[in-house]
């Protein structure tokens, strides 16, 4: 069995090196000698029989060679070791020398190999036939079957012969055809010494077997022909089934969505597919990069040159200076590719030479650039979808002549942030908004374009003014807002904006020129910031305007919002008719919760209802902005009923639910001098089936003001109904000492001022701590409101107040996250309860 590696050795003869002619020279002379001396020395010739059947023989083991993969190398693996172990045994050494050479020469020129190499190759079997023969003739001669152990030997050593003298042979001849280094080569080889290794071994098996006989011999060409077919059928459909995979794989991967990366998956499959030295995919079709190359192989070059705006459009003709257009005709390596019939580029594959695509092969590169073709199709259809639906989307939120935000989205983020906002707290959030002044006149005197052209200069004026944080609108005409959604911690928000409002006006205050005219741009601009109770973006805006107009009759360029001129926000009548309506639903006026804390134990001890309105038109309104139009209205009595009606129908549920947390409402003066009150109160508790000592009214100091009779049959009303009462911002009253002296409450609950100016103020601090020292005295619960940091929360802790509500805690918060927010709290401060006189047990 010889090796021979295939490679780069199909050389133009014509091109070999004139010392690679003189060793081919000097070896087929060597051949042709040890030709004629081994016959002359033999003697005897074998019949003719005999001699062909030997030829047939070493044509075989020569010719039918077996490609394999072996280490990465594609090798062709033949069998002349065996056929060389085997003759030396049927005929004299001497003749085997000219049934060798002849023999390998045939098998050479029916494999396909070039006759110069075939003929090298035969010359060097003769050299190495020679001396494996002189081996065995000084050895004994010819070894006789069965062989002897000595035999054996003899045969071991002649083969060894013959593969270092034809190893060598072929060595140098590569080292000066290829360049290959004889030490690289012999290492090439070296490393497979297993190949030949085996051969010999088959070889000497035969012998050890007496296979050797020339019946034998005679059978062996038809029989390896025939397992040779065999194996190449077996090969082929082998071949082919991976090749279809690979095939449909390739064309699978080609569905991307972007036309650069169709074309990167075609480059690297055809590659693969095709083993060409490089790839070309040219495309001229409108939307698609113009020229579009090349893989290599080596997998690093893959590459797409040419950008969209440098493209042809069909029917235009290329930009000058560039290369004209692809040819798109097809030939052997080259397809065109279409869509619809229209063709829109071309695969090329690149060989060093024609004839390297079978038929097969050629079918399989048309089927290859039609699914090519029909992948851009879809690649280019998807990207001008993206682009549209892009482009509507960004219409959307987006003003065409300035490319600001738009009404809408600004509307859209506003609402966002206020909603975050109230959730967390208070938003800290406010809003400008800005109109120029004498804009309409710009108009009529420079006309529209002009008119159009200052708008953009002024858009980017504020662009350029606006800073991170802050959300630039254009309103249409000539209004803008601007959102500011994150003030300096240290400034309140409204103070915040009028700076900005001061810092917009500076920017616009350099004369703008249009169309050779210096025009110089004022602007009123209206300040508001969002209430803490709670309000939308659209009646925030609203209120904006409302500034703005403030700014532009008094004739000044910034006015804040001013609710007691907000003809909007005053006009009682309109609201009381929508509150009426807002009662008779269930989902315009509600609840939200805000739960007080034990500052000891951190469990809580009830919750406040405070009530919110979802106006479908004004947004989310706090009681701030309706209660006191309520209050002076008929409309008292039903509004306080609906809020005890909805905060009880709340505990019922609880009940359900296994929680029971006293819930504190707010009751308005008017409240307390209808004298029917502490019978609908009854009569709702009885309804729901509440605990009357589970319900807390909240009532401010104010009513020490007002008709004293009738408060108090209604107070002791309440009290004889077993409700607690409690006193709401107490020490913001006139005369708190003697309210509490006059009334009995359960509970003081000290104003949030107080709580706020605590740490910055003796006086207010002292209020808060003598509130706390009083409440104790008394046996009242005393709740601090508006705990907004730990600092305050310890420091009330400190002075033994009992519980605290505020933002440090929870924000008020809607009934169905109160109550998960309840349970956990309860949960968890009741498994320490239990815990205590566990662990107490343990100690003792
Ligand atoms: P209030 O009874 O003093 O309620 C506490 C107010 O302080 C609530 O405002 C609450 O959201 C806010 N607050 C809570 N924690 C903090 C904090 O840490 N810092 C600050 N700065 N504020 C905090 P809201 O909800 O706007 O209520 C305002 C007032 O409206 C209430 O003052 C109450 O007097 C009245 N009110 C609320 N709901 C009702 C109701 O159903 N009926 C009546 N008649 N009045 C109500
Ligand atoms: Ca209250
Ligand atoms: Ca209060």
């Amino acid at each position: 069995m010889s090796v021979t590696p295939t490679g780069p050795n199909a050389q133009n003869p014509r091109h070999l090196p004139v010392s690679l002619w003189l060793l081919i020279a000097a070896v087929l002379i060597a051949g042709l000698s040890a030709c004629i001396a081994g016959m002359a020395a033999a003697g005897r010739a074998p019949g003719s029989a005999a001699f062909l059947a030997g030829v047939g023989f070493f044509a075989a083991a020569q010719g039918v060679r077996i490609k394999v993969s072996f280490r990465g190398d594609r090798l062709h693996v033949t069998w002349t070791e065996t056929a060389l172990i085997i003759a030396l045994c049927l005929m004299s050494p001497g003749w085997v020398v000219p049934v060798a050479a002849v023999g390998v020469l045939l098998g050479e020129l029916a494999a396909g190999v070039a006759p110069i190499k075939s003929l090298y190759n035969a010359a060097t079997m003769a050299v190495g036939a020679a001396l494996a023969g002189t081996v065995v003739h000084v050895f004994g001669g010819r070894p006789v079957v069965p062989v002897s152990w000595s035999g054996l030997l003899v045969l071991l050593v002649a083969t060894a012969v013959f593969l270092v003298a034809t190893t060598s042979l072929v060595a140098a001849a590569l080292a000066l055809a290829d360049r290959v280094s004889p030490a690289a080569f012999v290492r090439r080889v070296g490393a497979r010494w297993l190949l030949p290794a085996s051969g010999v071994a088959c070889g000497l098996l035969a012998v050890l077997l007496r296979v050797p006989s020339f019946h034998y011999l005679a059978l062996v060409p038809p029989v390896l022909w025939l397992l040779y077919e065999v194996y190449r059928d077996r090969r082929r459909v082998g071949l082919e089934r991976r090749s279809w995979q690979a095939f449909a794989a390739a064309t699978h991967d080609l569905n991307r969505l972007d036309a650069p990366a169709v074309i990167e998956s075609a480059v690297r499959s055809a590659l693969r597919l095709f083993a060409p030295d490089s790839v070309e995919i040219a495309l001229l079709h409108a939307g698609l990069p113009t020229q579009v190359h090349i893989g290599r192989p080596d997998g690093q070059d893959i590459r797409v040159t040419g950008r969209r705006d440098e493209l042809p459009r069909r029917g235009e003709d290329p930009p000058p200076g560039r290369a004209s257009e692809p040819e798109l005709t097809a030939d052997e390596y080259t397809r065109v590719l279409t869509v619809d019939g229209e063709r829109i580029g071309r695969l090329r594959l690149e060989f060093g030479s024609p004839g390297q695509l079978g038929e097969r092969e050629q079918l399989r590169l048309s089927a290859f650039a039609d699914a090519l073709g029909a992948a851009l199709h879809n690649a280019t259809a998807h990207g001008r979808l993206r682009e549209m639906a892009d482009k509507k989307a960004y219409e959307a939120d987006h003003d065409p002549l300035t490319g600001l935000a738009n009404r809408g989205s600004l509307l859209a983020s506003g609402d966002e942030r206020l909603r975050d906002g109230y959730r967390d707290g208070s938003p800290q959030v406010s809003l400008l908004l800005l109109d120029l002044d004498h804009f309409k006149d710009v108009n009529d005197t420079i006309g529209h374009a002009a008119g159009d052209e200052l708008l953009r200069a002024v858009a980017n004026r504020l662009a350029n003014a606006a800073g991170p944080g802050e959300t630039l609108a254009r309103l249409g005409g000539d209004e803008f807002a601007l959102l500011i959604t994150e003030p300096p911690v240290d400034r309140p928000a409204i103070e915040h904006a009028a700076d900005r409002a001061r810092e917009l006006a500076a920017a616009l205050s350099t004369p703008i020129e249009i169309a050779g005219v210096a025009l110089s741009i004022e602007a009123s601009i209206g300040v508001v910031a969002a209430p803490d109770s709670g309000c939308a973006m659209a009646e925030l805006l609203r209120r904006a305007d409302v500034a703005m107009y403030q700014a532009k009759k008094g004739g000044r360029p910034i006015a804040r919002y001013a609710a007691d001129r907000d003809a909007g926000s005053t006009d009682r009548l309109a609201l009381l008719a929508e509150l009426r309506e807002a009662l008779s639903t269930d989902d315009q006026l509600v609840l939200e919760l805000q739960p007080a804390i034990d500052l000891a134990t951190g469990g809580p001890v009830g919750v406040e209802a405070l009530i919110r309105w979802r106006h479908p038109r004004r947004g989310r309104l706090g009681p701030g902005e309706f209660v006191s139009a309520v209050e002076q209205s008929d409309l008292i009595r039903p509004f306080t009923r609906y809020v005890l009606n909805s905060a009880l129908s709340m505990m019922a549920d609880w009940a359900v639910e296994g929680l029971d947390l006293p819930v504190a409402v707010n009751l308005s003066v008017r409240n307390l001098l209808d004298r029917r009150l502490p019978a609908e109160v009854a009569e709702l508790l009885r309804l729901h089936d509440i605990p009357p000592s589970q319900l807390i009214l909240e009532i401010t100091e104010t009513v020490m003001m007002t008709e004293l009779d009738i408060i108090d049959d209604v107070l002791a009303g309440l009290r004889a109904i077993g409700v607690q009462l409690a006193v709401d911002d107490f020490g913001t009253g006139y005369s708190s000492l003697t309210f509490l002296a006059r009334f009995a409450v359960d509970e003081v609950k000290v104003d949030q001022a107080f709580v706020a100016q605590m740490a910055d103020s003796p006086e207010a601090e002292a209020i808060v701590r003598s509130t706390v020292e009083l409440g104790r005295a008394l046996g009242l619960r005393v709740i601090a409101e508006g705990v907004e940091t730990d600092d305050q929360r310890a420091a009330l802790a400190a002075m033994g107040c009992s519980a605290g509500q505020g933002y440090h805690f929870y924000p008020p918060m809607e009934i169905s996250q109160a109550t998960r927010t309840l349970f956990e709290l309860r949960d968890a401060t009741t498994a320490e309860v239990i815990t205590l006189p566990h662990r107490a047990t343990h100690e003792a």
